[in-house]
């Protein structure tokens, strides 16, 4: 067993605080990693607060993992000691499903094992990224070919790059498409990277008017304050497809009458309180689509990260000491950071 020092919440309400754990002995299919970065997710936020009313204590999230891989086991193929690694949402699934033979891990009929909080239909708890090190089975493990010097804004794309990227590949963003992107947070920023790098017409949905130009810079053609009723009704019927990232409960239709016929709204926000239903007529009368997604395959986080790297694609990010994580969790629901939190774990002495 290897000693981890670590960061974790104890109870929905208490904050994190340091923590010990233990990380298995890596075994022959294993690669076991420094963690050296972890990007800092809402969903950390929703389970350590205990909002989707399934989090195992104590809490140790991170699933925005970077390191450096400091030991393999004696059956790994792919990795060696020395290289630069990255850990998404997932460090298991079952292996022989329909979803897992067609490398869609995420959506295993037996429940994938999340880096943190365990198997998704139950099981032993497992912990996350605001930690210094993890012990990993190969096949959930990612390569990273960024450039060493980027590697604390590769972090976030092990989840908010490969939330936004499977959707918009799944539903053909690109050239002649219109894509709209709601939120300008840790995932709505990847999520216009990304669109725009496709070639899509990329246009960004803020509530915060002090986006405006940040989402020009970041690669939207086009920002519409979302508040502004005058400004949406603009877009009304415009779109073949809308991301939308938020992560609290709001009115969906102001969002599905912008769709044109049989366009598509993804959901990937996933807040605490339901939205309220949307109404009927808003779908029916032009065949539009409302649908999910969750993250994506190992083999499509590859694909992702191999792409990000092609297109100089990296995260926008404010660097941060673990100890400064309860801070970061308040500002983040303030959307008071540009983009996304990163842990330092070298400050985790
Ligand atoms: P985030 O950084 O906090 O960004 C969320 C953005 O939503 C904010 O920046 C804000 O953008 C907008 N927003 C927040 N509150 C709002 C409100 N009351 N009304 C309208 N807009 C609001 O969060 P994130 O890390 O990107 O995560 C977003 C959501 O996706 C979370 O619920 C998270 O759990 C979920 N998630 C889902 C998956 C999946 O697989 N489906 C994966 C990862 C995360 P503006 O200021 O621009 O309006
Ligand atoms: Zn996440």
């Amino acid at each position: 067993m290897i000693k981890t020092k670590a960061y974790a919440a104890q109870t929905a309400t208490s904050e994190l605080a340091p923590f010990e754990l233990h990380r298995r002995t890596p075994g022959a299919e294993d690669v076991q990693i420094e963690i050296l970065y972890c990007g800092v997710c809402h969903s950390d936020l929703h389970t350590v607060r205990g909002e989707w009313h399934n989090t195992l204590y104590p809490s140790v999230p991170g699933h925005e993992i970077v390191g450096r891989v400091v030991c393999v086991g004696a059956k790994v193929r792919n990795f060696k000691v020395g290289d630069l690694a990255g850990v998404g949402c997932m460090v298991d699934s079952c292996g022989h499903c329909h979803s897992c033979d067609e490398g869609v891990e995420q959506y295993c009929d037996n429940g994938f094992t999340g880096t943190y909080n365990g198997p998704v239909f139950g099981g032993e708890n497992t912990y996350g990224g605001y930690s210094q090190t993890i012990v990993v089975k190969e096949s959930f493990v990612l390569h990273i070919k960024h450039a060493e010097k980027q590697l604390a804004r590769v972090a976030p794309l092990l989840c908010a790059g490969i939330t936004t990227y499977s959707p918009l590949r799944h539903w053909g963003a690109g050239p002649g498409k219109t894509v709209g992107i709601v939120g300008l947070g840790g995932l709505g920023h990847m999520g216009v990277k990304i669109a725009h790098a496709m070639g899509a017409h990329v246009v960004l949905f803020t509530t915060s008017s002090a986006k405006i130009e940040d989402g020009k810079r970041l690669g939207a053609d086009e920002v519409c304050v979302s508040t502004d009723p005058e400004q949406m009704s603009a877009y009304a019927n415009r779109f073949d497809f809308i991301l939308n990232t938020v992560a609290a409960s709001h009115n969906l239709d102001a969002y599905l009458q912008l769709l044109k016929r049989d366009g598509t709204m993804i959901l990937v926000g996933a807040p605490a309180e339901p939205h309220p239903s949307p109404g009927v007529f808003n779908l029916i009368f032009k065949r539009r689509q409302l649908a999910g997604s969750l993250i994506g395959g190992i083999r499509e986080t590859q694909e992702m990260l191999d792409f990000c790297a092609r297109h100089d694609i990296v995260s926008d990010i404010e660097m941060i000491p673990m100890d400064y994580i309860n801070t970061a969790y308040e500002r983040m629901l303030r959307s008071d950071v540009k983009y996304r939190f990163v842990i330092d774990l070298s400050s985790l002495k």
